[in-house]
């Protein structure tokens, strides 16, 4: 679960990690008044949204007068922001932050993830921060500094210091200190909270000496919220494609796709081999939707619903292989789901497996067109010859 920057700053607050002072508006004029009780100038007005590369997609603004925040909080929420991140449709902005500027003097970056291959945190640091983080990455990866982190010791001093001690020029003992102890507590609060990431970049060193989170960024650990109710009130289902929100709800493991094909399959084996499958035909998977060994025939109607509504699905593949989820809750399901909204598409299904059977007979009596692959093979290339008919 991704978190705003507001959000995460608010948390960093907690953790004694310095944020610049800022609040939240939701239009120009809040942003206007907002700007009134900060000190400045200068201000910042920051695109709140769940992607990154705001500040070359112009989602972040430096500006020198209150009416400059209104105008430049105007200008963010008035059309969707365009990044990297985004793709070219762009996201919608609700919300800026607006802030008090800060003199910078140098960016750095720094954050903590987890290294899967590894199986350790890792803690990453770089005296290259900024907007161009990713081409250093890239192009110079000798920028780019690492420490792992035994989760049972936890954070050491001394790999504080390796990081800080690496810098060039190296900064006064002032920020020296301010850094290690700030390398301290995000990662007290990456584990804290239950991370999967939480990055600041750019970490910044003022041109008065001191260190400060310019942006903040965190992801919480999904399989933690069941334990962190407060978390889950920090959600903006807003940000969320409306299908991936309503695959959530229904607990299935659904991930949207940019192909034609929409997929429903039992198990995540079974699913990634179904895409693979679908791709060797020669087409795309519009997505990846596994509904699970153990489930009910609500989930299995919600779930073909979902491919339903995804305007992009031109044919649909149905490959279960039945043994906890049984082959007639699966056709149960499909049926209910087709009574609902017409299937507008070509249905091909593959169904081997515990009561395939009454899977195929109640299929058959429900008056649904469909066409019966007798393998994955099969199923992958008949359903691939609906969409290059067209
Ligand atoms: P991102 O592009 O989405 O990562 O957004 P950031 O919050 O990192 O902001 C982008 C850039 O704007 C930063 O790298 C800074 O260079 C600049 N910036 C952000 N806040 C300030 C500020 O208070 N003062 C100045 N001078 N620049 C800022
Ligand atoms: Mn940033």
């Amino acid at each position: 679960m991704k978190l705003h920057e507001y959000q995460a700053k608010e948390i960093f607050r907690k953790y004694g990690i310095p944020v610049p002072e800022g609040c939240v508006a939701s239009s120009p004029d809040e942003a206007a008044a907002a700007a009134d009780e900060l000190q400045g100038p200068p201000w910042v007005v920051k695109a709140q949204v769940h992607a990154g590369g705001r500040g070359k997609g112009g989602g972040i603004k430096v500006v020198r007068s209150v009416e400059e925040v209104r105008n430049a909080a105007a200008a963010i929420l008035e059309r969707p922001l365009v990044t990297k991140q985004t793709g070219p449709e762009g996201k919608k902005v609700f919300q800026v932050f607006v802030e008090e500027g800060v003199e910078i003097e140098r960016e750095l970056y720094l954050a903590v993830t987890i290294d899967r291959a590894m199986g350790k945190p890792v803690v990453i640091f770089s005296q290259s921060g900024g907007m161009d983080i990713e081409e250093v990455a890239a192009g110079s990866p000798e920028l780019v500094w690492k420490q792992f982190v035994d989760i049972r010791s936890g954070w050491m001093p001394y790999q504080a210091r390796t990081l800080v001690y690496g810098m060039d020029p190296l900064p006064g003992p002032k920020a020296l200190k301010e850094l290690m102890n700030l390398m301290e507590r995000v990662y007290a609060m990456f584990i804290g909270i239950d991370c999967s990431l939480a990055e600041i970049n750019p970490l910044v060193i003022t041109k008065s000496g001191d260190v400060l989170a310019v942006d903040a960024k965190i992801n919480i650990d999904d399989n933690s919220l069941v334990r962190r109710k407060e978390m889950q009130a920090l959600d903006d289902p807003r940000e969320k494609d409306p299908l991936d929100a309503k695959a959530q709800k229904y607990n299935l493991n659904y991930i949207r796709l940019n192909g034609n094909i929409g997929a429903m399959v039992n198990g995540a084996g079974l699913a990634m081999a179904t895409m693979d499958l679908i791709k060797m035909a020669g087409a795309e998977p519009a997505n990846f939707l596994d509904v699970g060994g153990g489930a009910s025939e609500e989930m299995i109607t919600r779930g073909f619903e979902i491919i339903l509504e995804d305007e992009k699905v031109e044919a649909i593949l149905i490959n279960i292989f039945g043994g906890i989820l049984r082959c007639d809750v699966l056709a149960r399901g499909v049926v209910s789901a087709a009574r609902k909204s017409a299937i507008r598409v070509p249905l091909i299904v593959r169904l081997e497996g515990t009561n395939v059977e009454e899977g195929r007979r109640i299929l058959q009596e429900s008056g649904l067109k469909f066409l019966v692959a007798g393998d994955m093979g099969e199923a992958a290339a008949l359903v691939t010859k609906q969409v290059k008919k067209k």
